[in-house]
């Protein structure tokens, strides 16, 4: 049984550097999509932003025309209202002025509001532009690592598999199964029996079973886990050596 169990630690060994391996296959690609969309969006928000800075620069400009032609206006009023003896005439125009002058404001207010809109947009801008660059290396720097993953993978996963086959071809059948079940359940297969205790699931293992796994002459499975529990060599009793 010693060397059932001596095969079942090297599987589990090559088992374990299998799944690694194909995890790294399957994160990967997944890493690569997630920073494919953070570029997706990211250059839907530089469009937008760039879009709405633009839309903003037109009014911009409309609004300085606007504001130059109600400003002409209001001085032309101003003017008129020099040589305008007639006091009816005087109120209509003093009051067409001090509307204007509000629409001044209005237009001017809306300058502002304009004007501090696009600083923050640049400054958006400015850091999206970095971001984009920074995520566009990153994205190229990830390619290439799932390029030499793959290639490596697919070189260490041929040797590993020829080795895991070589080496199941002398596990008994029955033991490789439990192997098989425990490990696709638990992630590993074996456990090691340390001061009376199963290192997979902590539980402290029946005397009996103890002396049994010490013994190893039969595989024992522990009652909690049902992982395969071996020792060391080192950890072995002398007089369990001269017992096998
Ligand atoms: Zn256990």
């Amino acid at each position: 049984m010693r060397e059932q169990i001596l095969l079942l630690e090297q599987l589990q060994v090559i088992d374990d550097q299998i799944d690694r391996w194909e995890r790294d296959l399957a994160r990967l690609p997944l890493e690569t999509q997630d920073l494919a969309r953070s570029l997706v969006s990211i250059r839907r928000e530089v469009t937008q932003a760039r879009e709405r800075q633009a839309e903003l620069e037109t009014t911009q400009k409309k609004n300085e025309k606007d504001l130059a032609a109600e400003q002409e206006k209001i001085k032309r009023s101003e003017r008129r209202l020099l040589n305008i003896k007639n006091e009816k005439e005087y109120n209509a125009l003093s009051k067409e002025i001090k509307l204007g002058k509000k629409v001044v404001a209005e237009i001017e207010e809306a300058v502002l509001a304009a004007m501090s809109e696009i600083e923050t947009l640049k400054t958006s801008l400015e850091r999206k532009d970095k971001e984009y660059e920074e995520l566009e290396k990153e994205l190229l720097s990830k390619k290439s690592e799932v390029e030499s993953t793959v290639s490596q993978a697919e070189v260490a996963l041929v040797t590993l598999n020829e080795e895991k086959e070589r080496l199941t071809e002398s596990v008994e059948k029955e033991l490789l199964k439990t192997y098989e079940i425990v490990r696709r359940a638990r992630g590993n297969a074996l456990a090691e029996l340390t001061n009376g205790s199963c290192t997979g699931c902590h539980m402290t293992i029946p005397a009996q079973l103890v002396i049994s796994v010490l013994k190893q002459e039969e595989m024992v499975i522990c009652p909690s886990c049902r992982r395969v529990l071996f020792v060391k060599p080192e950890n072995i009793p002398e007089f369990n050596k001269l017992d096998t």
